[in-house]
């Protein structure tokens, strides 16, 4: 199986250079023709470890790679570096689940799959017969860049570029990345917000591309964001893990149907969900939860997406986001329709706004349904969470259990429902305070002991003593600079 454009079915690659190259070279997204090209048992990886799913499940969608090859490539990714062995832990709260993604090297939900890219990129660097060095360029709202350089960071063959909005994330989250150890590794900030930023980078793509600025010079740019196949893939086996869990625990029997509440920014998360629907595992509804920034709420009620609205910064700050660019793979695995696709993202480019045909928003509607919750919202739940079930969650994980919770409440025959955990408390510990009845006295840092002497939930290691590391990046840039950026780091042979 060959993967293609979501813009044009003519233009190829096989899976190991769909890693590689990132995003296809019309701008469309790397995706199998369709999931039904895809053979997969999904009951016989129940019983395995975590390791062992994902080995089974990424060589299914990554079919160039063999499984003995990927059983390797999974081993190196994730052997010691989760707090557990199972990487991805349910927890019972109240009535539904929670799956805990967070427990990983840099306390985010997207250390699972950015530990994993890496080995993806220098596998497929090497099956691809390709020499040049591999240039990351990453946009990032605060969590993917820590996760992609903590990754990337001296993997040999590989440097890392990442951008993130200048005041667009916490101290915290600035602390964990411009303190980022690593010879290949550099941070940036741009004037802006988050849609500047990965507008930038994509722009930077077109730019390189389109001019051949790199040809000849050693070096090829990629990219960490989760646009890249290798980003979502390893997404999908959290899914199976919880469902696995929930069948050991009783919860369910094998084949009896869950709902999946996620917290969602770029879309790259619930699509997983989709894709492990896709593979067969009984998902009833993948439920969408969205913050103030409610863009993806609006489109899965009305079919049109519209982009021109307010952008509210908000104590969610992964998900502030209105251009979801992962909505253009399920929209294109939904409608089979490649040129309807291009013509889609054309009017978002355009007039920043687009309807979907009916027959599409219907088969939307078959698998998803949608809420979204504001910061006073976001709050409330944090509080109300804590005092029923005494569990400290942060305030994505928030958005998604207010949401799961209208969600039930407007559907009372639903399924069991997991809601998808993505931070820990301690990514911002300020609002998650706040939620829990008390005013912060200090910094951010000082706010993390309060969280801990209040709740007593031990601060993850990476989070501890970061106050004390010292600062080794501190550019920033406005984004129109962004390609000389680009271009000068890549010139530059040694970054330290
Ligand atoms: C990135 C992120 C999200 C959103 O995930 P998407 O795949 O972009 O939808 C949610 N919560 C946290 C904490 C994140 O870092």
């Amino acid at each position: 199986m060959d993967y293609q454009s979501t813009r044009n079915p003519m233009l190829k690659a096989s899976s190991a250079q769909a890693v590689l190259d990132g995003l296809a070279p019309d701008g469309g997204l790397y995706t199998m023709p369709s999931m039904k090209d895809i053979a997969f048992d999904w009951k016989s990886v129940l019983d395995m470890d975590t390791q062992g799913m994902a080995t089974e499940i990424l060589s299914a969608l990554l079919p160039s790679f063999t499984k003995d090859e990927m059983r390797v490539l999974v081993k190196n990714a994730y052997t010691g570096r989760f707090e557990t062995e199972d990487l991805t832990p349910t927890v019972r709260v109240g009535d539904d689940t929670v799956l805990e993604l967070f427990r990983g090297p840099t306390s985010a939900f997207k250390d699972v799959a950015l530990s994993m890219l890496p080995q993806l990129m220098t596998a497929a660097r090497k099956k691809c017969g390709v020499d040049d060095e591999i240039l990351i360029l990453t946009a990032t709202s605060g969590d993917t860049g820590k996760a992609a350089m903590e990754g990337f960071c001296d993997v040999p063959g590989t440097k890392i570029i990442v951008f993130y909005p200048d005041g667009g994330v916490s101290p915290v989250q600035k602390a964990q990345m411009a303190t980022q150890a690593g010879n290949n590794t550099c941070v940036c900030a741009v004037r802006g917000n988050f849609d500047d930023a990965q507008t930038g980078v994509k722009n930077v793509f077109a730019a390189v591309t389109e001019g051949k600025l790199l040809d000849g010079k050693g070096v090829r740019l990629s990219s960490a964001n989760s646009i890249n196949i290798g980003r979502l893939a390893p997404q999908v086996v959290y899914y199976f893990r919880a469902y696995a869990n929930l069948v050991k625990d009783g919860t369910l029997q094998a084949g009896d149907k869950v709902d999946f509440c996620v917290p969602t920014g770029n879309f790259g998360d619930i699509l997983a969900g989709w894709f492990a629907k896709a593979l067969g595992l009984p998902v009833g509804t993948l439920i969408c939860a969205s913050n103030a920034n409610n863009v993806l709420t609006d489109f899965l009620k009305t079919g049109r997406y519209d982009k021109n609205r307010p952008f509210y910064k908000t104590v969610s700050p992964s998900m502030d986001i209105l251009v979801s660019s992962n909505l253009e793979r399920l929209l294109y695995l939904l409608s089979d329709d490649a040129a309807l696709v291009r013509s889609l993202m054309e009017q978002l480019k355009t007039e920043g706004a687009y309807q979907v045909p009916e027959t599409l928003l219907a088969r939307l509607h078959e698998a998803f349904w949608q809420g979204c919750c504001d910061d006073e919202g976001t709050k409330n739940a944090i509080g109300m969470v804590w005092r029923e079930y005494g569990y400290l969650c942060d305030t994505h994980t928030a958005v998604a259990w207010d949401v799961a919770q209208q969600y039930k409440a407007e559907h009372p025959a639903h399924n069991h429902v997991v809601i998808l955990s993505t931070a820990s408390p301690y990514k911002f510990p300020a609002a998650v305070l706040a939620g829990i009845g008390h005013s912060a006295k200090g910094d951010e840092f000082d706010v993390m002991e309060q969280v801990r002497n209040e709740t007593g939930v031990p601060i993850p290691k990476n989070l501890a003593g970061l106050r004390e590391r010292s600062v080794r990046h501190k550019d920033v840039i406005d984004r129109e600079a962004m390609l000389d950026y680009v271009l000068a780091k890549a010139a530059e042979k040694e970054w330290f």
